[in-house]
């Protein structure tokens, strides 16, 4: 029984039918075992079907399946390892198999017949046997010429790879003598072979060459046997197998070669490669493009000369010194840089190359590589363009500044060299209400007038933010410098425009000044570090001013740094200390609550106040650690009065800087604390002044939003002495205001200090804000505020802060 294949049409329709997976689960069921329905091919099974196998392939024969193939007719096959059940077309070939993978019980024999019937219907309902499963269709399928001849060897049939194979239809075969086939020097080959396969069932082998109809000769090799007494063939079946292995070798290596051009041209690197001689054999199409040669001129009509190559100063390269010429001379390159040019581009490419060496040892060629680095090149100086410039303005930045300074350095000019440290006054405000984007353009709008300003004489760099360092150079006076500072300072007036609106600002500028002189130094990280003193001391006296360096600012400085050593060791050493301040209920003289007020002991003992230190911490960043551990020792501090005094209920309030506010863990830390205490939110004040509130921005808003949500009292500190904008307070979650001791202090009737203290006090009424006068000394302030309706007072005239020890022997 020959094997029988079901074309990949009708096997997939087949696979596609709803049916069968039905069918096959049914076997699978009956048999307790897999079962698979697989098609049968010449040497392997496509399974269609499988219970067990979501991925359909072909798979080897199984013992039965191959048992069911070579015997003839059986309805079913049973082995130790498995059964096959015949699935038959209609005139009974055998088209597919029911396949169980395991033993099966001979009860379900008869049910699996009935499942591979319903499979047969199947296959005669999807293939129609005409159209798949004729023995002539079959033929066709071949790759191989087969010829049935009778005994005057004239052809009774002919499939369809006569055409490929003798180059005539079967048509035309049908009926001529398959001897013109043969080439007339091996007919008697030919007549050998016949002679020996009549009569005789067995297969005869021969080689022969066949004319073609195109004339040309092709080696075939015959197989044939004898089925001239079987009624339905009636003739010898010969098949011709092309032995032209010559032919498809060099078939193969055609398709070898052009998949490794089109490979090659797939590459960004160029490749030239030559002979011996240096002749091109191979140029790709990216060294085509680098070379500028056409896609369409051969390899060997190019000469190294239309291979323009540059050394890396730019100069060509004489023929002898080419890439390809010392490769082909049996130089190795590697990565060296040149550049190639076609029609004025220049390419900058690292070559490299070998020599192609035979197996005997001797040269057969060269290959030359172009890596192509020219984009890397460029990306490479926008990396160190951005690395010196500044993206915003395309100014220099931070190096490229200290380049500027080593190299006036390095000039060694006489004269005076100023150093400007610029920065807006309330830039973060323009930052915070209008955006980053406004932001950005004010400071482009910045660089703008500063460039104009120092119109090309003087260097200019942004270090970030609005923070611009302007270096002045061949000035000959200090007041020179001054003078370009303070420009400096004028132009920013001019009112910046964002969008619709046109907004006033300031800027303040730092100035140091250096000599360079007999040295030619400049030590630029004092020159630079007192220009930020001198800017920070701008800052300080009010802004929109300049300052330049000085003796007394570096008095200052140094001042600041004491004081930050000082706080610094006190906080690492546990000599942070809390003094608190009763608040007084000046109606019956309670105690309503304290203030917690810092102190840090020195290194020799005596305690100092904020005043010594507040600065300094505000300045190095020390202020949110100095403020938590204040927090915590006031959290101590409030617990020990609520044990003492379980009875009464103490407000504790606390200060807050700007800086600790806008902590991302401040709201958290702060509330942990609190918990950690045993003690709620709501036995605490938060005391903040207005330039913390305000300028601290949309973070330190959101964060005291949070805190009056969790219960916290908020007060608003020093009210008077910042903006006092009575607007400001509708805007927090405030319960209380402390109005300044400033004011306290002149409240004489006709001051203004009096007239805005009445306005707060009447404000607050509305707002249902209670008020707190601070710095009462007097018995006779005491009166004026009572006066104007304070009820709650902090003063000497109660009580200066105390330690706890003393606060709770007077509770
Ligand atoms: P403040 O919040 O306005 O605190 C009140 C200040 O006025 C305290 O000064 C207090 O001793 C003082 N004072 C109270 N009554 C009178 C009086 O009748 N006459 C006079 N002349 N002064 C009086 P102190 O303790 O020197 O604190 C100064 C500032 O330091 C505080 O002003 C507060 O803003 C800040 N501060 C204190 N402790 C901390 C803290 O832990 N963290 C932060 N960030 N700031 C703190
Ligand atoms: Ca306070
Ligand atoms: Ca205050």
């Amino acid at each position: 029984m020959p094997a029988i294949d079901l074309s990949l049409g009708s096997r997939s329709r087949l696979a596609a039918h709803p049916r069968l997976m039905e069918l096959v689960r049914i076997a699978g069921t009956l048999a307790k075992a897999p079962a698979e329905v697989v098609v049968m091919h010449d040497n392997r099974a496509s399974v269609v079907a499988s219970l067990t196998r979501s991925i359909l392939q072909p798979r080897p024969f199984t013992g039965a399946e191959r048992n069911l193939i070579n015997a003839d007719g059986p309805s079913h096959v049973a082995t130790p390892e498995g059964a096959t059940f015949a699935v038959r077309d209609q005139g009974g070939a055998l088209v597919a198999a029911l396949t169980l993978t395991s033993e099966i019980a001979a009860g379900s024999v008869d049910a699996l017949h009935g499942v591979a019937r319903l499979i047969s219907e199947l296959v005669h309902e999807q293939a129609q046997p005409s159209d798949v499963l004729s023995p002539a269709t079959i033929l066709d399928g071949l790759r191989d010429a087969v010829l049935v001849i009778d005994s005057e060897f004239r052809v009774l049939f002919a499939n369809r790879a006569v055409g490929n194979q003798f180059g005539r239809t079967p048509i035309e075969l049908v009926g001529t003598s398959g001897i013109d086939l043969v080439h007339p020097d091996d007919l008697e080959v030919a007549f050998e072979a016949l002679s020996r396969l009549a009569g005789g069932r067995e297969v005869y082998r021969a080689d022969l060459r066949i004319v073609h109809a195109s004339g040309d000769l092709y080696r075939v090799e015959v197989t044939g046997n004898d089925h001239s007494h079987d009624p339905r063939i009636g003739g010898m079946v010969l098949s011709f197998r092309s032995d032209d292995r010559d032919h498809e070798l060099a078939e193969e290596l055609g398709h070898e070669r052009g998949l490794l051009s089109a490979v090659l041209d797939q590459l960004h690197d160029g490749i030239v490669a030559t002979d011996r001689f240096g002749v091109p054999t191979l140029v790709n199409q990216a060294a085509r493009l680098m070379h500028g040669v056409e896609n369409d001129q051969p390899a060997r009509d190019l000469t190294l000369e239309s291979f323009l190559v540059l050394d890396a100063d730019g100069t060509a390269l004489e023929i002898d010194a080419h890439p390809v010429a010392r490769v082909v001379r049996g130089e190795r390159l590697i990565d060296e840089h040149m550049s190639v040019v076609s029609e004025g581009l220049v390419r900058h490419v690292r070559v490299s190359g070998q020599p192609v060496v035979g197996a005997g040892g001797a040269q057969l060629g060269a290959v030359v590589g172009y890596h192509d680095v020219t984009e890397m090149l460029v990306a490479e100086r926008e990396l160190r363009d951005r690395a010196l410039h500044d993206q915003l303005t395309g100014l220099p930045n931070r190096r490229q500044l200290h380049d500027h300074l080593v190299w006036l350095s390095e000039r060694q000019h006489d004269g005076l060299v100023g150093v400007c440290f610029i920065d807006l006054d309330g830039f973060k405000l323009v930052n915070d209400t209008f955006g980053h984007r406004s932001g950005d353009e004010v400071v482009r709008d910045v660089a703008r007038r500063l460039i104009t300003e120092l119109a090309g004489q003087h260097f200019l760099a942004r270090l970030g933010g609005d923070e611009f360092i302007a270096v002045l150079s061949g000035l000959v006076h200090p007041a020179e410098a001054s003078a370009v500072a303070e420009r400096i300072r004028t132009v920013m007036r001019a009112p910046f425009v964002i969008g619709e609106t046109q907004i006033a600002l300031t800027a303040s500028v730092g100035l140091a000044l250096s000599e360079v002189g007999v040295t030619g130094e400049i030590d630029e990280d004092t020159l630079l570090r007192q220009a930020d003193i001198a800017l920070y001391a701008a800052k300080a006296r009010g802004r929109n001013r300049v300052e330049l360096f000085d003796d007394q600012l570096a008095l200052a400085a140094e001042e600041e740094q004491r004081q930050h050593e000082m706080l610094r060791n006190a906080l690492d050493r546990g000599g942070l200390v809390m003094h608190f301040q009763p608040i007084i209920d000046s109606d019956n003289g309670d105690t309503v609550g304290f203030e917690a007020l810092a102190r840090c002991r020195m290194v020799d003992g005596p305690l100092v106040g904020p005043d010594s230190f507040l600065d300094a911490a505000n300045s190095s960043g020390l202020v949110w650690e100095l403020d938590r551990k204040a927090f915590e020792l006031s959290s101590q501090a409030a617990a020990t009065l609520r044990r003492v005094r379980p009875d009464r209920t103490l407000l504790m309030s606390c200060n807050f800087s700007a800086l600790s506010i806008v902590q991302s863990t401040f709201v958290r830390e702060i509330t942990d604390t609190v918990a950690r205490h045993g003690m709620s939110p709501s036995d605490f004040c938060i005391e903040i002044t207005e330039s913390t509130a305000f300028e601290a921005g949309e973070l330190a808003m959101a964060a005291l939003r949070e805190l009056h949500l969790l219960g916290f009292v908020l007060a608003l500190d020093d009210f008077g002495t910042g903006y006092s904008s009575l607007a400001h307070l509708r805007d927090l979650p405030l319960k209380t205001v402390k109005v300044d001791r400033s004011f306290v202090s002149r409240l004489e009737r006709g001051t203004t200090e009096r007239a805005i203290t009445e306005a707060v006090v009447h404000l607050a009424r509305t707002l249902d804000l209670s008020v707190v006068a601070e710095g009462v000394e007097t018995i006779e302030q005491l009166r004026q505020v009572r006066e104007l309706g304070f009820r709650f007072i902090q003063g000497f005239y109660y009580s200066p802060a105390r330690p706890l020890s003393e606060i709770l022997l007077t509770l």
